[in-house]
């Protein structure tokens, strides 16, 4: 998760701005919409990039995820980790285990010793 100094530097460059006000968790999901958007243009026709765009876009979409999760008091690693436990759970890994299928194909093949996922 990002530094100390970089949430304070975030922090700072929004309270001179007084953009705080603007900050709503609305606002801020749409930003990261409207972001996500954005680094996905920079391969919108081949599967080459620009380095530099694609981390200013990344850059864009991770700070309105950090103000967002501030906002709404989610702790970033508490949320990713809890995450992580669920999809371990969804994708356990004699299953999914180099291949890319939903978890709930997953689920309806069931488990090696034939129990079904929920
Ligand atoms: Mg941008």
């Amino acid at each position: 998760m990002p530094s100390l100094t970089t949430l304070a530097a975030l922090r700072a460059f929004v309270e001179e701005r007084d953009w705080d006000q603007f900050h709503t968790p609305e606002n801020l999901a749409k930003s990261i919409a409207i972001e996500s958007g954005e680094l996905l243009e920079c391969f919108q026709w081949n599967g080459q990039f620009d380095q530099t765009r694609v981390e200013e876009e990344l850059a864009d979409v991770v700070t309105y995820c950090i103000h967002l999760a501030n906002r709404i008091g989610a702790d970033l690693d508490d949320i990713v980790l809890r995450k992580l436990e669920s999809s371990r759970t969804k994708y356990p890994v004699e299953q999914a285990r180099g291949r890319m299928v939903k978890y709930t194909q997953l689920a309806a093949e069931g488990t090696p010793d034939g129990r079904r996922q929920n």
